[in-house]
């Protein structure tokens, strides 16, 4: 069961699993095939940026918002390069792809200040990937109590704010760290 507003409104419901909030991406995907096209190649090449929540793009990889966040703030780092296999990253792709998740974990620790993170890759379909075919990184915040509060509500999780407002808060976030020249 996966319920929503629109992406506009300002609340999502959702159920999925603790252990691998990602999953719900392998449900709203369930059903599309391989010729409709793979989200983090379409995206990025539809320079829409602030459409499709894309928050940053470095020289090989680029950020952008989970469309079924896990907890306020879930983004996730991608390489334009379509491949699923891990191993093949070039050293330049890799250094590229750690360095935004960095950037990344700064952005949201400055804007949710999160009592820690899930960050991972879900590799194949056995292991949970929604989108099998593309390399990505999840960057999860999570706070004390978070699964505790889900399991009293019966596995439906409210989110405080809109996909927009997330996108808004931390694309200021790593604007204000580039305009600042830190790196870290
Ligand atoms: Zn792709």
């Amino acid at each position: 069961m996966l319920l929503t507003e629109t992406v506009s409104g300002t609340l999502f419901l959702m159920r999925e699993r603790l252990w691998a909030p990602w999953r719900l991406q392998y449900v709203s995907n369930a059903g599309k095939t391989e010729s409709e096209g793979c989200i983090f190649c379409t995206k990025p090449a539809e320079q829409q940026d602030a459409e499709n929540l894309i928050l940053w793009r470095s020289t090989y990889c680029f950020a952008l918002l989970n469309l079924y966040p896990y907890t306020s703030g879930h983004t996730m780092v991608a390489p334009y390069r379509h491949t699923a296999d891990i191993a093949d990253l070039t050293p330049d792709e890799s250094l590229d792809l750690w360095q935004l998740m960095q950037k990344c974990v700064r952005a949201i620790q400055q804007v949710y200040k999160p009592d820690g993170f899930n960050i991972g890759f879900n590799l194949g379909r056995a292991a949970g990937a929604g989108i099998e075919g593309h390399l990505h990184l999840h960057i999860v915040p999570r706070w004390h109590g978070d699964t505790n509060f889900m399991t009293t509500i019966g596995e439906v999780r409210v989110l405080p704010e809109s996909l927009e407002q997330t996108y808004a808060r931390l694309k200021t976030a790593f604007e204000e760290a580039m305009r600042d020249g830190r790196t870290d």
